[in-house]
């Protein structure tokens, strides 16, 4: 039995694996695969409408938001945010580590000033920061956060509450896992590889009236244009499409993102309990702030993090290896990992423990 521990691509629901094994070579009696048909076909066509309505079913989308499928991953959307969004050319930032930095930089290409309301850096991105609301915010754009830190392990556990201005967020790798309110934001963008389904396809959810047709964009990187044709201005990622709505039909079976929130805070506070009880274990991140998805850890020494990460990999506990500038140990317990994963983890941790 393997659990992968992988930040991204990663696990994905077993029943979805072989809901799609079995239809593989005949999806639904059209005697050809979903890699096979037209995009314009009404198989295909189906399949599309039936994702995005699940979609917004399950995040309770309101009907002023318009729900995209984009190419290039959450990577593409640092740019095209900035390039679609705004007419002050004023953008603030809370910097909570290294995908917010790539968001940052992204902007700044685009000669947008940067302004950064709040930065965890000095605490090594392990906590959240608080935004000072005497900044003129009505200055800005938008504010962009990073909901959830893949690499440093922290999350908002709560979205600041911000009137004056819209709110963009990074979902990349909490989207789906624990109840946010779309109202608290404007745009949501995530790509898909983390907890909605496998590469190649980029979830954006856009508040209508940002959708302004501007003819000087290439309407690969327009939302007015993407929206327009439904995600269907060329060939959209069909397969990863098909994807997601098998992933969503699971979670919607599960019980949908209530019934995940508990199951997820369920696993996440097995591993925390864990490491806040273990003498060689522990978290590193702000106990308020700490991540239900992507949980680093280390001990105090590389080469016992490097031994443990060999005696984990024996026993099918796999990618387990920290992100490569931080080092340590990060395990991420996204949706599709099983609470029997983080058990076999925890009794991995606390077996290497004993032995040493
Ligand atoms: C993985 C990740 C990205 C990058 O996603 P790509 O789809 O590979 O471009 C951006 N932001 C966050 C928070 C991520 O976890």
């Amino acid at each position: 039995m393997i659990y992968n521990f992988s930040a991204g691509p990663a696990v994905l629901p077993k029943a979805v694996l072989e809901i799609a094994q079995s239809n593989l070579l005949n999806y639904n009696n059209s005697g050809m695969s979903v890699m096979e048909m037209s995009h314009r076909s009404s198989s295909y066509l189906d399949i599309h409408q039936k994702t995005i309505t699940l979609l917004k079913e399950l995040m309770s989308v309101p009907d002023d938001y318009d729900i995209l499928f984009l190419q290039g991953g959450a990577s593409l959307q640092f740019h095209m945010v900035p390039l679609n969004i705004g007419t002050k050319n004023k953008i603030g930032f809370i910097d909570t580590g290294i995908w917010s930095q790539k968001a940052i930089s992204e902007a700044k290409k685009l000669n947008k000033e940067v302004s950064i309301l709040a930065s965890s850096q000095d605490s090594n991105y392990q906590s959240i920061p608080s935004i000072s609301l005497d900044y003129n915010l009505t200055a800005l754009d938008y504010i962009h956060i990073t909901t959830n830190n893949t690499i440093e392990g922290t999350a908002f556990n709560k979205i600041p509450q911000i009137d004056k201005v819209r709110l963009v967020a990074d979902m990349s790798s909490n989207i789906l896992s624990n109840h946010y309110e779309i109202t608290d934001f404007d745009l949501i963008y995530a790509g898909a590889q983390k907890n909605i389904g496998p590469a190649g396809v980029t979830v954006v959810i856009i508040k209508k009236e940002l959708l302004i047709e501007d003819n000087n964009l290439s309407p690969m990187l327009s939302f007015y244009q993407q929206s327009q044709s439904n995600s269907l201005y060329n060939t959209p990622p069909t397969f990863s499409i098909y994807m997601m709505s098998l992933v969503l039909e699971w979670l919607q079976d599960f019980g949908g993102i209530k019934a995940m929130t508990l199951y997820n805070e369920e696993k996440a506070a097995l591993l925390y309990n864990y490491l806040d009880n273990s003498k060689l274990f522990f978290s590193p991140v702000n106990p308020d702030d700490r991540s239900i998805m992507n949980i680093p850890f280390l001990t105090n020494n590389e080469e016992t993090d490097t031994a443990f990460i060999n005696f984990a990999t024996k026993k099918g506990l796999v990618n387990l290896k920290g992100y490569r500038t931080i080092g340590g140990m990060r395990a991420s317990l996204y949706n599709a990992m099983p609470k029997e994963g983080i058990i076999s983890l925890v009794d991995t941790l606390h077996a290497f423990e004993k032995q040493l």
